[in-house]
């Protein structure tokens, strides 16, 4: 599977000259650590003071990591995938929400991406993040085991109903919802909530996917507990399994606050989790499902290996994998091709309200090592490839 993996031909087919030259410039402007630190707060600014932003970033970098501002713009990039065997999950990315008006919308938009998955067989799941249904401080307090005050009672009150909507709507259409997870400090409160959701909805099917970060040291037991519970109570368990987005933040608390760090002290202790977590679940996949949701070509080469070697079918509809739009091409076309499930994140949403996970993926291709120069490796080698080809 791996040698596959370089086959840029394969990977870029949907990309015109224009665009790879574009996505070479891009990673490299995102490479450098000093550019998107200066830039990041440069877009923090100006989003603070409520400066135009589009006319730079939407021809740049929110074409390159988005489908569109709303689900209808996204129906070039849901067919082109279509087309080489590659499904959609649209993400409505509205992220640092405050207000029930906001959240209210939100759920909202949920919605229409669980009614439009209903009517399109190219979009598997809908996904939604916690932080889009609830304030963050809200979480934070409820997980710190705080008193409510009657206000926030409320509030909360207020997103169940929510979230409870989105998963009723997903119960009736037979839509599953992924719920992504987020820093460690909110993340057994959402823990909590969506292990409730799981045993009330996912009743003989996987409906509601829980995620797990597997830089965090506990959550391959925690997989397992989950897995228990939820078998115990005839419910069937669904996760999705990422390292984890938000490294660097929960050292930084953990420093800052004095606690041990959640977070695995190296990397090759995250992979092992990851791959371990993966293996878990392809073992007892006649229980549960699972969505792969990685970059990393050793951790798909090995789910892949493993799911040949189990005999469970490439296209077992309890089994996915997923990568964001815009990166790792080279995974998810060659999988695809393969036979096995692939989905592409298409985040999607107004330019200003998407320009955090716009931050994150720019942050994340620095700091992640080796990815910015991966993609640009492969990037390079397609574009003289074709060159090559020419002559
Ligand atoms: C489809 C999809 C959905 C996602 N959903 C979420 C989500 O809901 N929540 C979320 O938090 N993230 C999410 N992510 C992002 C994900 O958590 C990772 O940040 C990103 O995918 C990079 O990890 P990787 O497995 O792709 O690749 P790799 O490049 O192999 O791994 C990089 C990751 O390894 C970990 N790592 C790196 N260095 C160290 C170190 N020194 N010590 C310990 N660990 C280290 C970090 O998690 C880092 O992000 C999602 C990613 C995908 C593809």
């Amino acid at each position: 599977m791996i040698e596959t993996f370089e086959n840029t031909r394969l990977a870029f087919k949907d990309r015109s000259d224009r665009e790879l030259r574009k996505a070479y410039w891009l990673f490299r402007l995102v490479g450098n650590p000093f550019l998107v630190k200066v830039g990041a707060i440069k877009l923090r600014i100006a989003l603070w003071l409520r400066l135009p932003v589009n006319w730079i970033l939407k021809p740049t970098i929110f074409s390159h990591f988005c489908g569109g501002e709303q689900i209808s713009e996204c129906r070039a990039t849901i067919e082109k995938l279509a087309a080489s065997g590659i499904q959609t999950i649209l993400d409505y990315s509205a992220e640092g929400r405050e207000t029930d008006a906001e959240f209210d919308r939100t759920a909202h938009e949920v919605m229409e991406t669980i009614k439009k998955a209903a009517s399109d067989k190219n979009i598997p799941y809908a996904v939604f993040k916690p932080t889009g249904m609830a304030r963050f401080g809200l979480l934070e307090k409820l997980q710190s085991g705080e008193v409510l005050t009657e206000a926030e009672q409320g509030e909360l009150e207020r997103v169940h109903e929510r979230i409870g909507s989105i998963c009723r709507l997903a119960e009736e259409t037979g839509v599953p919802v992924m719920v992504d997870a987020e820093e460690s400090w909110v993340q057994d409160a959402v823990d909590r909530l969506v292990e409730n959701l799981t045993l009330q909805y996912n009743k003989g099917r996987p409906l509601i996917f829980n995620t797990l970060q597997m830089y965090r040291h506990d959550r391959l037991d925690y997989l397992k507990q989950f897995f228990s519970r939820s078998r115990e109570n005839g419910a069937v368990p669904a996760f999705k399994l990422v390292r984890g987005a938000y490294m660097e933040k929960e050292r930084e608390r953990a420093v800052a606050m004095g606690y041990p760090s959640p977070i695995y002290p190296d990397k090759p202790s995250t992979d092992e989790a990851f791959d371990k977590a993966t293996r878990f679940c392809l073992d007892h996949v006649d229980q549960m499902a699972v969505c792969i949701g990685t970059h990393n070509e050793k951790s798909c080469a090995l789910a892949a290996e493993a799911m040949d070697g189990l005999g469970i079918p490439r296209a077992h509809p309890r089994v996915s994998f997923a990568q964001l739009l815009g990166m790792s091409d080279h995974l998810s076309y060659p999988l695809a091709a393969a036979g096995f499930n692939v989905c592409k994140y298409v985040p999607y949403g107004p330019v200003r309200t998407v320009i955090p996970y716009l931050i994150r993926r720019a942050e994340e291709n620095t700091s992640v090592a080796g990815q910015t120069s991966r993609e640009l490796y492969l990037i390079r080698k397609e574009i003289q490839r074709r060159k090559t080809a020419l002559t």
